[in-house]
């Protein structure tokens, strides 16, 4: 607990972030790793390209159903996405 000292994005790697993605998208990741992994990914760009081309794999793959994304989730996500691509908006 806290011996690296930085506090950056380290908690978490990048694979453990791919690792989650699957649960994540589907809604079923609980909040306190959706947290980490949301909070990974702010200070993340290669974890930002990972998901947008995740997101692209889930839209080709989308036809099934009954596999409907969470509309909250959604919404989380591309707004995040959205900001992550756009850096000058910060804050
Ligand atoms: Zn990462």
């Amino acid at each position: 607990m806290g011996e690296c000292g930085s506090g950056g994005p380290s908690e978490m790697e990048c694979r453990q972030i791919a690792e989650l993605l699957g649960d994540y998208f589907d809604g079923s990741l609980p909040s306190h790793l959706r947290d980490l992994l949301e909070w990974h990914i702010e200070g993340c760009q290669p974890c930002v390209a990972f998901i947008n081309t995740y997101r692209g794999t889930i839209a080709a793959t989308r036809r099934l159903p009954d596999a409907p994304m969470p509309v909250e989730l959604k919404k989380r996500l591309i707004a995040f996405v959205k900001s992550a691509r756009d850096p000058k908006q910060a804050h």
